[in-house]
């Protein structure tokens, strides 16, 4: 069977509201014939998701000091790399992030704190700025805060969160390669709450962090196992006093690949270039939009940069689809 001839029928099969096997999708990750994949990953996103491209600014209300030991993050406190710190930011702090966001045209704003888990104090004044934010502002509002509790999960759902954010990070088989403070389950503990709470599900990993391109398939299984109905996909920026800081980047076009491939897997989630969009792939990231993609993070993230919304917006309009 030739590479075209058996992306086609993987489509297909998708498109006929199958699923593909563990196999089909090493199979798609590994074809040297990159834009019927492309093309395939693009049919299968707009026949199921539509023109919408999903823009999501973040804001990261509590920065570093987190004692977890995952190997790609500037913020776990095991690592000295020069971030700035601080504490969880002031509720109008937050309720001012969020206006500017929906001021430059994002639809969603997700607010993000680098903890284990929020001591209750903190837990509270989120709460606290969820509700003021819910009441002034039209924008989506969701949440990144580590692991949840049932109870939690519920009040938040209760306070109008849209979507949770809780990343499973890295395949099971080499998540011992990145975390030793917790377990790939407790992830996945987490992500069963949210659910179980009645948010939506927002849950990705990260590629390009030493992974075989099998370990990305088993990844994007599990994942949609869980049935989130966002998936990020970050591409490792290294970062300087990280022990991840001198692996070698992934190629641009392998991580297209990884995002096509993972359309297959997932044909009807958000699946979201995040973190190392502007990084990686730089103008790339029109392709990624046209190979399965159709989110993406603007504004900046956690502890780099970004592109302005103004740009992404021009950007997606120009491509012919719509933010
Ligand atoms: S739990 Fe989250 S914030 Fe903490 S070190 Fe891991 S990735 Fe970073």
């Amino acid at each position: 069977m030739t590479d075209s001839f058996f992306i086609r029928s993987c489509m297909e099969k998708v498109l006929a509201g199958g699923s593909i096997t563990f196999e089909d999708a090493e199979g798609l990750l590994g074809t040297h014939d990159i834009m019927t994949l492309a093309d395939c990953a693009n049919t299968i996103t707009r026949t199921f998701n539509g023109d919408t491209v999903d823009v999501e600014a973040l804001v990261n209300a509590k920065s570093g000091r987190c004692p977890e030991d995952c190997s790609f993050c500037a913020q776990s406190s095991f690592y000295d790399t020069g971030i700035k710190k601080y504490p969880l930011l002031s509720k109008e702090e937050l309720v001012k992030k969020a206006a500017r966001a929906k001021e430059a045209g994002a639809t969603s704003f997700c607010l993000v704190c680098a903890y284990r888990d929020p001591p209750e104090k903190d837990f509270q004044h989120i709460c606290e700025a969820i509700k003021e934010i819910r009441s002034k502002l039209d924008i989506e509002v969701n949440v990144s805060m580590g692991f949840m509790t049932l109870s939690r999960a519920r009040k938040l759902k209760e306070l109008g969160v849209k979507r949770y954010n809780h990343n499973l990070e890295a395949a099971e088989s080499y998540f011992s390669k990145i975390c030793n403070t917790h377990d790939f389950s407790e992830r996945v503990n987490t992500a069963k709450i949210v659910k179980e709470a009645g948010l939506q599900l927002c849950s990705g990993g990260i590629i390009g962090m030493g992974e075989s391109p099998r370990q990305r398939i088993e990844l994007a299984f599990s994942l949609a196992s869980l049935y989130p109905e966002e998936v990020p996909v970050n591409i490792l920026i290294t970062r300087e006093g990280t022990p991840l800081a001198s692996l070698n980047p992934i190629e641009p076009l392998e991580a297209i690949k990884t995002i096509a491939a993972w359309r297959f897997i997932m044909p009807r989630t958000i699946l979201k270039i995040a973190g190392g969009r502007e990084v990686h792939l730089k103008h790339n990231d029109r392709l990624a939009l046209k190979a399965g993609a159709n989110g993406i993070i603007t504004g900046g993230y956690l502890t780099t940069g970004g592109n302005t919304a103004n740009n992404d917006i021009a950007m997606i309009k120009e491509i012919g689809l719509k933010p």
